[in-house]
């Protein structure tokens, strides 16, 4: 499996290279939790984070800062900084929210069945800070099938070094 070794020219964190390599959301990393009182987390989030991340609101379609973003990178949780998904696995779905196929490993997200809003969805939260996130659907691309459908209040862009 030399496609796993990390080489000149090929970051550990590339997404779809490593999903490509049959690693990818299959890998699991270690994740220490981070644990606030909501007061903490009332205090170093903004307005709209904290509504999204502490609340599980949702932000309106369009106006996230995220969802047209096309710059390599990795999104990591606006609570804790956890690196979530790589900007390899992103798509256009065209709901107004930034869509990924995939997490960048297979644990950093807790997935729970959410019966709110009238209808059963599958809620996703941060594995580090339980942090939510959105929600995923079985209507994505290939390869996964998947469609993470995230709240950019939720992310942190964080661009790849040139
Ligand atoms: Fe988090």
């Amino acid at each position: 499996m030399a496609l796993l070794a990390s080489g000149p020219g090929q970051k550990a964190t590339d997404a779809g290279t490593a999903w490509a390599a049959g690693k990818g959301a299959k890998t699991k990393i270690m994740i220490e939790k981070v644990v606030k009182s909501d007061e903490e987390w009332r205090k170093v989030l903004t307005p709209i984070q904290y509504e999204v991340l502490r609340k599980a609101g949702t932000e309106r379609a369009f106006t996230g800062e995220y969802v047209d973003n096309h710059e390599k990178g990795i999104y990591v949780c606006a609570a804790c900084g956890l690196e979530l998904f790589g900007s390899d696995t992103k798509f256009e779905s065209g709901t107004g929210w930034p869509s990924f196929w995939a997490p960048i490993a297979k644990n950093v997200v807790d997935e729970h069945s959410d019966a709110s809003g009238g209808m059963i969805r599958t809620e996703v939260l941060c594995a580090r800070c339980g942090g939510h996130l959105g929600h995923v659907f079985p209507d994505g691309p290939r390869p996964t099938g998947l469609r993470y459908c995230m709240n950019s209040a939720a992310l942190k862009f964080v661009k790849a070094a040139q």
